[in-house]
């Protein structure tokens, strides 16, 4: 949304940054068309089963909630799910970037869904939700 300083808006700015080829995949774009973010977002899709995402910027990512013919308490779920989504797939990079550690698909959704489950549980008033199996939680609510 260009507000956070990220490699491409200080590129864009005229300041001398190392690389904006993105980390993951290696190629240049910003992190709504990296095919590593595309991958969680099929895997989000799937697993909250909504129909899936062609979100052509972060904005359009923050509304999806709004699209979804969930119930109000489901739906504000499903936006703290995207929240959580949008900030590991941040947080992947930067620890790759930052601290050289590989970025795996798997690691990246169990932070997901543990994160999102935390997140919804903890805010989310009346709630009836669970940890199902000890491995994940279902997201029907
Ligand atoms: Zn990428």
């Amino acid at each position: 949304m260009e507000r956070i300083p990220v490699l491409f808006s200080l590129a864009k700015r005229g300041i001398s940054v190392p690389s904006v080829v993105c980390p993951i995949c290696e190629e240049e774009h910003l992190m709504i068309s990296c095919d590593f973010a595309q991958m969680v977002w099929s895997v989000i899709t799937s697993w909250c089963k909504v129909p899936s995402i062609y979100a052509f910027s972060v904005k359009d990512l923050l509304e999806l909630h709004k699209y979804t013919f969930f119930p109000k308490r489901k739906a504000k779920a499903f936006y703290v799910v995207c929240l959580t989504t949008i900030w590991c797939i941040w947080r992947a990079r930067n620890v790759l970037v930052f601290e050289g550690k590989s970025v795996s698909l798997n690691n990246v959704m169990g932070e997901i869904k543990t994160l999102s489950f935390l997140w919804v549980k903890n805010r989310g008033k009346h709630l009836d939700l669970t940890w199902d199996n000890g491995s994940e939680f279902k997201f029907t609510l």
